[in-house]
């Protein structure tokens, strides 16, 4: 298969438009980088707005006194929606993490008016699925719009497709599996909000499901619901599926079968949860949420013992401060706190799989044993480590990989806590 129409050249390419890339592309462009952001989807925002997971986890540690542990590139997303007027206060959940709660139309706005000030060029609907590469060193890549196929190239790459799909198209035998649960998240607008509910009407529903269906709903508490102040609506984690992998048969299965539970939970909650007698389906997804299915080994991984002692490195490029939240199978959340409720570091060799190569791994892509994968995947971790390998890639040359010091003073100057 070959491209028909010219290359397009870059300094560097950022495939994937989610935190990650956003925050990959903006950090190279402050360096002075020509830089495309490739994205699949029409739109920036990954999982917030492909997946509608409508809150950013991991700006701020957990507990009673939360600490900031993202600015930078993250800080400028949330200053961008608050010129829109979105409301970007952190809140307190039960479990004692904070939130930010997000708008996703909002937040396309927002970003596609970050990337075109940074004078980034977007890419979308455009969706890389091919990469040349020799050694550990990508030399082109193969992308596919409406009009077909046409190549870009570049002298350094960001994977940040939240799932490394472009070190597996690269290295397709390096890649080992992942299993995460999939959810499909929901809105459900047309609730009474002056009506209270708890986890006994949940469960209740729950139950009202499974004797329905004969099937048992995998969240058996009724699913995680949250409400959206602007609105008579809330956002739903109630549909956990099985993911075997990201071929094409596996995920059309999950879609449909989430979908379907998605219809007929929503006739249980009406039936059975206070406030929630006229509720409607508003939109799933639009997408399933696919937390990982496969990841590749890094120089330095990020891991379990970092994130129990709060590790700090001196090679640490940005700070995690979400606790270890597993989804080992459907319906099950394990958490793996993080001592002092504190924040540990990513190291400079969780981005690169290779000493000497021209990937940066950035995300939820970046090198991480299963625990601390749980922590630093959320979307406020995924705007640090993007950011790092972003100006990591641009101060890099066709020799060699930029020197940590040179990175880590660039970051702080653009804002980044280190
Ligand atoms: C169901 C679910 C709930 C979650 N809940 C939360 C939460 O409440 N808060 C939180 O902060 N985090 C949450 N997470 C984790 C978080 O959303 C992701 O780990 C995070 O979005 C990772 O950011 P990223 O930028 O690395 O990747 P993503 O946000 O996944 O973005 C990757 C982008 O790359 C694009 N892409 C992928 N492959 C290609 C390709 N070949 N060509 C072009 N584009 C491509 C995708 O379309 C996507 O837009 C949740 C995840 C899931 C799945």
């Amino acid at each position: 298969m070959s491209a028909r129409r010219d290359p397009l050249r870059f300094d560097l390419a950022v495939v994937g438009g989610g935190a990650a890339g956003v925050a990959a592309a903006l950090g190279a462009a402050a360096c002075g980088a020509k830089v495309a952001l490739i994205e699949a989807y029409g739109f920036l925002g990954g999982t917030a707005t492909v997946a509608g997971v409508q809150a950013y986890c991991g700006f701020h540690t957990r507990g009673s006194r939360p600490q900031q542990v993202v600015a930078g590139v993250g800080q400028q997303a949330l200053d961008a929606l608050q010129a829109l007027g979105h409301d970007v206060t952190p809140r307190p959940q039960s479990s004692g993490n904070w939130i930010i709660l997000l708008d996703p139309e909002r937040l396309k706005r927002a970003l596609d008016g970050l990337v075109l000030a940074a004078r980034v060029e977007p890419l979308l609907h455009c969706r890389a699925v091919a990469v040349q590469a020799q050694g550990g060193r990508i030399d082109s890549l193969l992308c596919a719009d409406p009009q077909g196929l046409f190549e870009v190239r570049a002298a350094q790459w960001v994977d940040a497709t939240g799932n490394a799909n472009l070190a597996a198209l690269a290295w397709p035998e390096r890649m080992r599996p992942r299993r995460q649960a999939a959810t499909l998240t929901a809105r459900l607008s047309g609730l009474d909000t002056a009506c209270a509910y708890d986890r006994d009407d949940l469960r209740r529903a729950a139950l009202d499901y499974e004797q329905r269906t004969g099937t048992p709903l995998a969240r058996a508490n009724g699913g995680y619901f949250v409400p959206l102040p602007w609105s008579d609506a809330c956002w739903a984690m109630m549909v956990d599926v099985e993911l075997a992998d990201a071929s094409t048969q596996s995920l059309t299965q999950a879609e449909m079968q989430a979908r379907a539970i998605a219809h007929d939970y929503l006739l249980s909650l009406r039936r059975c949860v206070p406030g929630f007698a006229h509720a409607r389906l508003d939109v799933t997804g639009p997408a399933l949420g696919v937390r990982a299915t496969w990841h590749i080994g890094s120089q330095q991984d990020a891991l379990l013992d970092d994130l129990l002692h709060a590790r700090r490195h001196l090679d640490g490029i940005a700070r995690s401060g979400w606790p270890g939240e597993l989804h080992p199978r459907a319906g099950v959340t394990e958490y793996r706190p993080i001592a002092g409720d504190d924040w540990f570091h990513v190291r400079y060799g969780a981005l690169q799989p290779d000493a000497h190569g021209n990937l940066w791994l950035a995300g939820s892509s970046i090198g991480a044993d299963d625990a601390a994968f749980g922590s630093v995947r959320v979307m406020g971790c995924a705007f640090a480590t993007g950011h790092a390998a972003g100006v990591a890639a641009a101060l890099s040359s066709f020799a060699c990989r930029a020197p940590l010091q040179a990175v880590q003073q660039a970051l702080i100057e653009q804002g980044a806590l280190l």
